[in-house]
């Protein structure tokens, strides 16, 4: 009797502990699938989309480049004033950080890059760079106006949130590794989570794709001068001729990729420059090569084996070479991995807001994003917004004929806000493991 009394017990036990379970659960799925879809909403009303345009045109007009993003970090700290969202400034230079909510843990964190590029806009429309030789050419102009129409809403949300949201605006996405000064600057500190959100074409519009993992890939450039001996060109006998052994070089790196790699591994090494005298009968004194490499995993590796065959292809032809990995100060950026526990979030969150359809798995991309260094330091998740209609007029990012579709800038302000607010729920719910105390920065 007593033994059937245990049994009873234990299994009326294990009933009511499945039950608080499954409630708990079906408590998070409910709120994970209940959220609204108010911040699209929001989003779109006049209010917000009316003050996000006006602010990407006027970034438009007035690019800046890397460090360099005075007055649009100034446009930006104005607009937080007007909406009354405390903020840091400067954190590396230009870039500021906005905070909304608590000033509690946990802390989520979400980025918008501000440089534009060196380069001459070829579109003639009213709000055309009015800076010549620069332009934003990557749609970082609607990535600030996207986060800021975040900052918007969820200010006006700010007594309901559960924790505190980071507002980063960077400078120096493009080679200057801007986000690894913010975090040298401490932008990360008590940040748990990052999420960054980068406009495409290559999508079509109001869908969103990202993956798990390995997502973009580690980045780097190299420079070399290749010197030889200059002299006529009709008395090869004389000179050494660095134009034979840059040739030799540059056929010698294809190998890197088609002989020394995986084949089921990705790597690029891209030769994109080569300048080298400037008559029919002269050979030069050197000649400078240029190019950049791309891979997941061994970038290290590769960079030493392109300088060791720059060196050595080059000393075979009795020339020196001289080999500088960061060009122009340009930096390398690690691989951008996605978090897979944040991806699971992300996918579920597009899926409640926009539906089923809307969310793409993405393939990884050889091209490189320095929001790597973020999501290297803390839990990161980086996606693609698409912004490509019928008329497939809108061009690939760094193309002089590049414009954003004003038109997405609301989704890219409503999916900023609902992560961070879904992101603060699930965590209280799931009860915060971040550190105790205020944030003193607030
Ligand atoms: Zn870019
Ligand atoms: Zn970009």
């Amino acid at each position: 009797m007593a033994l059937i009394n245990i049994l009873l017990f234990s299994l009326t036990f294990q009933l009511l502990l499945l039950l608080r379970v499954s409630s708990e659960s079906s408590r998070i799925a409910g709120d994970v699938s209940g959220i609204p879809t108010k911040f699209l909403d929001l989003a779109k009303s006049p209010e917000v989309f009316d003050s996000m345009v006006r602010i990407r045109r006027k970034i438009h007009e007035n690019p800046e480049l890397g460090y360099e993003e005075f007055e649009t970090s100034k446009l930006i700290r104005s607009e937080l004033d007007l909406i009354g969202v405390k903020y840091r400034y400067p954190v590396a230079i230009t870039g500021v950080i906005g905070y909304i909510g608590t000033g509690e843990p946990p802390f989520v964190a979400l980025r918008a890059d501000m440089d534009a590029l060196n380069m001459q806009e070829a579109l003639e429309w009213e709000h055309k760079s009015k800076v010549p030789g620069k332009m934003h050419a990557c749609g970082h102009d609607g990535h600030v106006a996207m986060l800021l129409g975040a900052a918007k809403m969820l200010q006006e949300q700010r007594h309901d949130l559960q924790g505190t949201v980071v507002l980063i605006f960077q400078p120096a996405e493009e080679g200057l590794a801007g986000a690894k000064k913010m975090i040298e600057e401490g932008a990360l500190k008590q940040v748990e989570a990052i999420f960054g959100i980068h406009l495409t074409n290559r999508l079509p519009f109001g869908k969103t794709g990202s993956r798990a993992g390995s997502m973009l890939a580690g980045t780097g450039f190299f420079e070399a001068v290749i010197t030889g001996k200059g002299g006529h060109a009709a008395i090869p006998q004389l000179t050494i001729d660095p134009v034979v052994a840059a040739s030799s070089v540059v056929l010698s790196l294809q190998h890197l990729v088609s002989r020394e790699t995986d084949p089921l591994d990705s790597k690029v090494v891209t030769v994109s420059k080569v300048h080298g005298g400037n008559a029919y009968n002269v050979i030069p004194d050197s000649v400078t090569i240029g190019g950049t490499l791309r891979a997941f995993t061994g970038f290290s590796q590769l960079q030493q084996r392109i300088k060791e065959v720059i060196t050595k292809q080059a000393a075979v032809n009795q020339c020196n070479a001289s080999v500088n990995l960061t060009p122009n100060s340009k930096e390398p950026v690690p691989p951008t991995v996605n978090d897979k526990d944040l991806y699971k979030q992300f996918k579920n969150m597009v899926r409640d807001l926009l539906g089923e359809e809307s969310f793409v798995e993405a393939s990884p991309i050889m091209g490189g994003e320095d929001f790597s260094y973020f999501a290297e330091a803390i839990p990161g998740h980086f996606s693609f917004l698409g912004m490509q209609d019928e008329t497939k007029s809108y061009a690939s990012a760094h193309s002089p004929l590049y414009r954003v579709n004003e038109d997405a800038l609301p989704y890219g302000a409503a999916i900023h806000a609902t992560m961070a607010v879904q992101y603060l729920k699930n965590k209280a719910l799931k009860g915060s493991d971040s550190a105790n105390g205020s944030h003193d920065e607030l």
